[in-house]
């Protein structure tokens, strides 16, 4: 069985080929950057650099595929995603020109990475969330630009399963961190670019650190190792609709930065940009549907997970010099 992994040379593409190559899997890897870019690159996979938006490339990629994870997608943080909306609504080309490269393939099952931006905005307005269950993404007002391609694109993987069959599942995934991601560049999310702050701090290179906004919105973060086993497990899954794919533990940003201090051993000064992209105030994950139909949920703690990306960005800025 051939598997195909699309972003593969990103963060969780990354993880996610290692593991099927683990579960003995012929994978083919395929991302838009050059080789020397990818984050994490497997020998044994079948690497390919190539442009799923573009329809006549997408038709390669997909030729001779049983399975798809597409996770290609043009995405970063609240920094990049608030400041580059046609950016991220134009990955509609790749989500659109996959669909009908695997079905045109006769690719059997296709997984979709969906993102907690599709949920309604209107329900994140208070720190003190109640936690997003999947029915909260409609009546529909998800995150401008991004949100709006992602709740687009899990319609569109809909109508694929119910007019041509072909298998489409679609995770919500929740904020996902962990080693080998981006960790500097615009590009990088809140555990990543906090941890690469108090790094700093560690390294002598500077007292303090900015947080965005007031530190009291409140997120829950999933460490990309439960991200990959729930992702294979839906794809295999015979559950149809979009699920959330999250962690339920409940931070502020400033009791994420207090776990780094703790891991770091350092002291931060902190200092509050309160004009920086913040996203929404509050926001989980309700994990029932998804406990109900796989038996689990993301429980790899924060503490946990910050712990390897911690010392992973620390290794990578002391590396830099
Ligand atoms: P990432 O940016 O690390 O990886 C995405 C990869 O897709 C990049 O390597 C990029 O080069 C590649 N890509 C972009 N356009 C492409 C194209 N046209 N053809 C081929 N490759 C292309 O992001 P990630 O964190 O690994 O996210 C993977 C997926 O999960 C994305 O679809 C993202 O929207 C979704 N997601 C991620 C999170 C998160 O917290 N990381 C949360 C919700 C949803």
């Amino acid at each position: 069985m051939t598997v195909l992994v699309t972003g593969a040379g990103g963060f969780i593409g990354g993880h996610l080929v290692d593991r099927l190559l683990e579960s003995g899997h012929e994978v083919r890897a395929v991302d838009v950057k050059s080789l020397d870019d990818w984050q994490q690159l497997h020998e044994s996979a079948e690497n390919v650099v190539g442009d799923c938006s573009d329809a006549v490339d997408a038709r390669k990629i997909a030729e001779g595929t049983d399975e798809i994870y597409n996770l290609a997608a043009d995405m970063g943080g609240m920094g990049f995603i608030e400041n580059n909306k046609a950016e991220c609504m134009l990955s509609v080309l790749t989500s659109t020109n996959m669909l009908v490269a695997a079905r045109d393939a006769g690719t059997k099952r296709f997984f979709y990475s969906s993102s907690a931006c599709v949920y309604n905005g209107e329900k994140q307005t208070d720190p003190d969330v109640t936690a997003l269950a999947e029915s909260d993404a409609y009546p529909a007002d998800p995150e401008d630009g991004y949100g709006w391609e992602k709740l687009f694109s899990e319609r569109m993987a809909r109508h694929f399963r119910e007019d041509y069959g072909l298998q489409t599942r679609v995770a919500r995934y929740h904020n996902v961190y962990g080693p080998l991601g981006t960790w500097d560049g615009g590009r990088e999310k809140a555990p990543a670019a906090l941890s690469r702050k108090v790094a700093e701090v560690a390294l002598g290179h500077t007292d303090g650190i900015e947080i965005w906004g007031d530190g009291e919105q409140t997120r829950s973060f999933m460490f990309v190792d439960d991200c990959v086993r729930g992702s294979m497990e839906i794809l295999a899954g015979d559950s149809v609709e979009p699920v959330n794919l999250g962690s339920a533990e409940l931070v502020t940003i400033n009791q994420m930065v207090d776990i780094l201090e703790e891991i770091s051993g350092v002291k931060v000064e902190r200092s509050y940009n309160l004009d920086a992209p913040q996203g929404v105030r509050g926001r989980n994950s309700d994990n029932t549907l998804f406990r109900q139909i796989y038996g689990w949920e993301p429980s790899i703690s924060l503490k946990e997970g910050l712990e390897q990306t911690y010392a992973w960005i620390y290794d990578q800025l002391k590396v830099r010099g």
